[in-house]
């Protein structure tokens, strides 16, 4: 994965929070992000700005969109966290907890790793929560 690609546990937290309300009216507030990461307002300030600074969100007079770069950044991320997720389920582990223990992994996965575990697990189109598994293959 190149370098500009990398970013750090609580930068992609940011970007699942601004991706999750992609379906809303309206684009996410930087004060709902903080409510929404537990965080004070600068904290959340500052990954926005991190964020920008990779090219992957959008400050807009304190509305927070992704770019198309973020955007397929948090379509991936969310692709490999299902996969990983899959991955464990399958081999005995609590849904809930491999879904905590994807977090951690899923914004650090190469392509290629992922790849081979989503052709073994026999590329399966859904995560044991249902949700699909299909942009990023
Ligand atoms: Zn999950
Ligand atoms: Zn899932």
């Amino acid at each position: 994965m190149p370098d500009n690609h990398s970013i750090t546990k609580k930068e992609r937290d940011c970007l699942i929070a601004v991706g999750r309300h992609l379906e809303d009216q309206f684009p996410v507030r930087l004060s709902d992000l903080s409510r929404e990461l537990g965080i004070k307002n600068p904290t959340a300030l500052n990954l926005v700005k991190r964020l920008e600074s990779k090219d992957m969100v959008l400050d807009d007079k304190g509305m927070i969109i992704l770019t198309k770069n973020g955007l397929e950044r948090y379509q991936e991320i969310q692709e490999i966290h299902r996969i990983i997720e899959t991955l464990m389920v399958k081999h005995g582990v609590d849904l809930n907890r491999a879904c905590q223990i994807s977090q951690f992994i899923d914004y650090l996965m190469d392509h290629p790793s992922v790849d081979t575990i989503f052709e073994n697990l026999g590329k399966p189109s859904i995560c044991p929560h249902g949700e699909s598994i299909d942009q990023y293959h």
